[in-house]
Order: structure tokens, then sequence, then C-alpha cells
């Protein structure tokens, strides 16, 4: 294999399985890996914390005025065996990840500064290439140029059962209707946002992960990518 690295985008909706095989490529290839939606949970996350969102508030501006004291980090964990997320040093990972962030984080990615923000941040970490980065807005708006686009997809009952049991692994208490609610009602707001809406790039390669395996998946993609960077030789 050459040396030459490339970059590998991988968009998609809700759960799909994106970061699970994002992860899967970037170890074995010996890249970063960027989970692009920590970024836009922890300035949500941020915004709850701070109160500016709740049930019955969402202060857009409050969110705006404060986005230069947010600092956002990835460090990698050993034992884990990928990067986690901080923010202003405190290591959120797993605070993001609950049905409460996710029911408002579509809305936070709404707005144009805070993607400005973080559009700028994930450039700035894809800079040397070697780098896998999953989201909505990859190989449209932060890597247009990128070598490998992918854009999954899968029907929302499987992508709901798959983050239902995921969240109950985690240990939160859920119920699948919620779920599936939220994957929906995020796929609505992601794919109809007038800043950088989740649409497949011309040149993105669509996979329909429905019935395939985790290891299917894998392979098809290592051989993607494999294929692209032999490419580039
Ligand atoms: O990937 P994840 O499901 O954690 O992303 C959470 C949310 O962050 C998405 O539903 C979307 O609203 C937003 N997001 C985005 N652009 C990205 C990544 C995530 O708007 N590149």
């Amino acid at each position: 294999m050459s040396n030459n690295k490339i970059t590998i985008a991988i968009d998609g909706f809700s759960s799909t399985g994106k970061s699970t095989v994002a992860k899967q490529l970037a170890k074995h290839l010996g890249y970063i890996y960027v989970d692009s939606g920590a970024m836009y949970r922890a300035i949500t996350y941020f915004a709850m914390e701070n109160g500016f969102i709740n049930d019955l508030n969402f202060n857009i501006e409050a969110i705006i005025s404060q986005l230069d004291s947010i600092d956002i980090s990835f460090k990698f964990n050993k034992e884990l065996g990928f990067a986690e997320v901080y923010l202003n040093d405190e290591n959120i990972e797993k605070d993001i990840r609950t049905l409460e962030v996710s029911s408002f984080v579509s809305k936070v990615a709404t707005i144009s500064e805070v993607r400005q923000k973080l559009v700028e941040q994930q450039q700035e970490m894809g800079r040397h290439k070697g780098v896998v980065m999953d989201g909505r807005d990859i190989g449209t708006v932060v890597f247009p140029d990128a070598e490998l686009k992918l854009f999954m997809t899968a029907s929302a009952e499987t992508r709901a059962i798959r983050r239902y049991h995921e969240l109950l692994e985690r240990g939160n208490n859920v119920n699948y209707e919620d779920v599936l609610k939220n994957v929906q009602e995020r796929d609505y707001i992601d794919s109809n946002r007038e800043d950088s809406p989740l649409v497949k790039a011309e040149d993105a390669i669509a996979l329909d992960n429905s019935n395939m395996t985790l290891q299917d998946q894998f392979d098809k993609i290592l051989q993607l990518a494999k294929m692209t960077i032999e490419g580039m030789e």
C-alpha cells in the first residue's frame, strides 16, 4: 500500500452505524477518526448545562454569544481505542450520548454560527489527510475534495432498534417509541435545514446496510478505501 493518505468522509442519517465503521476503518488504516456529531452534541450539552436550552426555552442568542468560550477537543483513550470528546477540558463522552441531548442537538445544528465554528475546526483536524470523519455534511461542506465519500442509509426502524439497544446497554432508561421518534425527527430537521442540509454528495457511494452484518460492511468499505488509496499511486 502506498504512503498516500486520503480523506474519508462518511455521511448519512442518524444511527446508520457511521461511527462504528469509521472507527474500525481508522484503526485499520492508522488514520485519525473524528466524530463530528460529538462536536454538535458538545455544544448542545454546554447550552443545556448553562440553562440556554430546556423543554420551554431555546435561546439561540445566548448560545451564539457564548461560542467563543466553548473549547472542544478529542483525547485518545487507549483502553477504549478511540478518542473521547472534551468540553473545556472536561470529559463529556458519556454525557452527550443521552436521548435528551439527542432531542435538542439537531436544532442546535441548524445555527449557522455553530456550524461555522465547528466546520473550521473539522477542516483543521483533517488538514494533513489520513482522517476518517463521519457526520452529515462532511462530503458536501467540510471536505468536498475527499477522495472517498460514503453515504450510509438504513430503514428508520432498523436504525431505531440499533440505537435503542445501544442506549439500553449504556444504562439509559428509554423506550423504543421515543427512540424511533427521535431518529425520525432528527432525519427531518437535518435534511431540511437551510445551512448545509444532509444530502448525498454527487460523488458519494451510497450504502444501505439494513441487511449487512458489521463484518460485511467493514470488508466492503475497507475494500473501497484500499482501491482509492491504490488508485492514487
Ligand atoms: O452523528 P450524531 O448522531 O451524533 O449527530 C448528532 C446531530 O448532530 C445530528 O443529528 C445533526 O443534527 C448534527 N450534525 C450535523 N453535522 C454533522 C454532524 C452532526 O449537523 N457533520
